[in-house]
């Protein structure tokens, strides 16, 4: 319910563009569109950056080429998931909501479906760390990612086969990785517990050097730009019919907003709301199957010193590694929705695997700050980047999954680009709003 229908209507020379959600995606996406010459409002009910884009492990995990539903993942889902320290986690309480969604999740593990997704998440990963470096150096802050190197490690020696065809398989796919082990390893990363065996180490990764403070500088630049932010929430986007008559000259269809507090109008609308997109697109006729699957970090300030690279365990599945902020620890797939709180278990799960491969975390007067974040996943792990079918002024960016972060910048380049009508530098058919 509208507690004042102020119909307030942003008049610029410029084109009036809000984007709803000022997460990363969002930022990224207010960014581009000042760029094209847009006025542009952002919304969101709290302060810029404390969504999932808060306390992501800052890595642009570009090698993440694989989608999360695929035959050996879900071979191997009952064990993770009964396993006590198991990286998979399905609440009770939630099983049966997420009931279809997990079929659809099953389904996208079929040869064909999965070779698209695949392709999708190729194209963008691809061309993602070049994009930040594009939005970065623009707002003068190119420092903020670095060339950082990424271990992905395992601790049985009987894996080796497994990092073998693991690289073979990433260079067939265009990613480059090398196996290290013995004093190569040792020397990289002196903390790292004996037990590793071996790893393959990925000497193009990029990280950033935190991820809320990147944020906080997106949106500085954003204001500093003559950007509006309104901290509100949304409650529902009510898009102008388009008459059927309609042609070149008539006047531009627009969108109204309305939040609890107001309504206003713009020309384009772009949503950008995480993991808590699905009700916007239910209102206007879309039905998407968004979840929130759940991820929890551990950050460490005294610790950071402990590692040199980001550092992803294969057989433990987690990551973790140095931030401005402190070391991070992160990891848990929760399939739990949007209202159920953090579980104390995931926690320990990450405390209890950190502290295997990193003895130096056991020392007691560490002190560790506890988040969990919702990433806003499809069942395809492809994200949404499109136009509503009907509605033209009404555009889509949103489901980046665990890739979220990697993605922003040149999903930002990719929905302005649909929104002005120009051709997209990446073929944006997988990315559709209507493929479900
Ligand atoms: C533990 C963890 C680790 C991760 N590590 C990485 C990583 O290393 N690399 C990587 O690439 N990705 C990583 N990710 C994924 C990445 O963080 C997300 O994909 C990304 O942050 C999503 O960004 P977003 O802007 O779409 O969503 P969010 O950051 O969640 O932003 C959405 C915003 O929309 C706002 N909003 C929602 N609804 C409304 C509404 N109705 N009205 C107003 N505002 C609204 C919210 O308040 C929020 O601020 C990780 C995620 C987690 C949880």
């Amino acid at each position: 319910m509208l507690h004042a229908e102020l119909d307030q209507t942003v008049n610029n020379n410029n084109v009036s563009v809000a984007v709803i959600g000022a997460g990363v995606v969002g930022l990224c996406t207010a960014l581009e569109a000042q760029r094209k010459g847009c006025q542009v409002t952002l919304f969101d009910r709290d302060e810029p950056g404390l969504g999932a884009s808060f306390g992501n492990a800052g890595y642009l995990a570009t090698e993440l080429i694989e989608p999360l539903s695929n035959p050996q993942t879900l071979r191997a889902a009952l064990t993770l998931w009964l396993s006590p320290n198991g990286p998979l986690s399905l609440p009770v309480q939630y099983l049966l909501n997420i009931a279809p969604w997990l079929i659809r999740f099953i389904k996208a593990a079929a040869p064909k479906p999965l070779a698209n997704s695949r392709q999708g998440l190729i194209r963008l990963n691809a061309a993602a760390v070049e994009a930040w470096q594009r939005c970065l150096a623009d707002i003068g802050a190119s420092e903020q990612i670095l060339k950082s190197g990424y271990l992905l490690v395992w601790e049985s020696p009987g894996k080796m086969a497994d990092a073998v065809k693991h690289q073979r398989w990433l260079g067939e796919n265009g990613v480059a990785a090398e196996l290290v082990q013995g004093d190569r390893l040792a020397e990289m990363e002196p903390g790292l517990a004996g037990q590793i065996s071996h790893a393959l180490y990925f000497p193009d990764a990029h990280r950033v050097r935190d991820p809320y403070t990147l944020c906080r500088l997106l949106f500085a630049s954003f204001e500093a730009r003559g950007g509006v932010f309104i901290q509100q929430g949304v409650a529902q986007l009510m898009p102008e019919l388009t008459p059927e008559h309609s042609s070149e000259n008539s006047p531009a269809r627009q969108v109204a907003v309305a939040t609890e507090q107001s309504q206003y109008r713009f020309e384009k609308v772009i949503v950008c709301a995480g993991a808590w997109s699905k009700k916007l697109l239910r209102d206007v006729g879309l039905s998407v199957p968004l979840e929130a699957e759940r991820g929890y970090h551990l950050t460490i300030p005294g610790a950071v010193t402990l590692l040199k690279n980001s550092i992803g365990s294969a057989e433990r599945k987690f990551v973790m590694g140095p931030l401005d902020s402190g070391l991070r620890v992160v990891g848990i797939s929760q399939l739990g929705g949007l209202k159920l709180g953090p579980f104390d278990r995931c926690f320990n799960i990450l405390r209890h695997h950190s502290r295997q491969l990193l003895p130096g975390l056991t020392d007691p007067s560490l002190e560790v700050s506890e988040w969990m974040g919702h990433r806003p996943t499809l069942p395809d792990s492809l994200p949404v980047i499109d136009q509503h079918p009907q509605h033209r002024q009404l555009l889509f960016a949103f489901g980046h999954q665990h890739l979220g972060l990697t993605q922003a910048a040149i999903t930002a380049e990719l929905i302005i680009q649909r929104m002005q009508n120009e051709d997209t530098q990446i073929d944006l058919t997988p990315y559709r709003v209507t493929r479900f």
